[in-house]
């Protein structure tokens, strides 16, 4: 049984970071996201309410959970016997980052593999921090972020 980790904040999920999970769910037996609350980034959506609008927009992919972390990706992936953490890469701009912290993850844990898997091509300039932006300023998202985001966000912008 391959068991993989995708974590992220999530904040919002887009569906850059749905077309990674919907492909990655046919990679592994069992995939868990972890919506993480990741201290280093002011939240636009609060932790609760961004674990509810994950699992509602993966809700049809039976073999991915979902649940709320804190703390080391790679201690989440010991607990859950995952030898596999997947990452999206979108063109250059993820590249440095992304790189370097998988070289943290395998000295923290020889064992478990980052997995780099390539953005959708008309997901590679998608943001999580973009959309928000873009939704807060009135701005039309449709056909970047899952119904029940758009709705979401369309929400939070009148409440302004
Ligand atoms: P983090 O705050 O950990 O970078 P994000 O929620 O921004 O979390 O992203 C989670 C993962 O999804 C990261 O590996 C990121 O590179 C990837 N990702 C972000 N946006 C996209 C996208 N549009 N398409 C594919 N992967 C993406």
């Amino acid at each position: 049984m391959t068991t993989a980790v995708y974590p992220g904040s999530f904040d919002p999920i887009t569906l850059g970071h749905v077309d990674i999970i919907t492909r990655a769910s046919q990679m592994f037996d069992s995939v868990l996201m972890a919506v993480v609350k990741n201290p280093g980034k002011q939240a636009n959506i609060p932790l609760d309410e961004r674990l509810i609008l994950v699992k509602d927009s993966i809700k049809h992919l039976s073999n991915v959970e979902v649940q709320a972390f804190e703390g080391l990706t790679v201690d989440l992936a010991k607990a859950h016997n995952a030898k596999v953490i997947i990452r999206g890469l979108r063109a250059v701009s993820d590249f440095e980052y992304e790189f370097a912290m998988s070289q943290m993850n395998k000295r923290l844990c020889p064992g478990v593999e980052t997995i780099f898997m390539m953005a959708g091509l008309e997901y590679q300039f998608l943001s999580s921090s973009m959309t928000n932006e873009v939704a807060r300023l009135g701005g039309d998202i449709q056909g970047l972020v899952p119904d029940n985001v758009l709705a979401y966000l369309s929400k939070q912008a009148d409440a302004q």
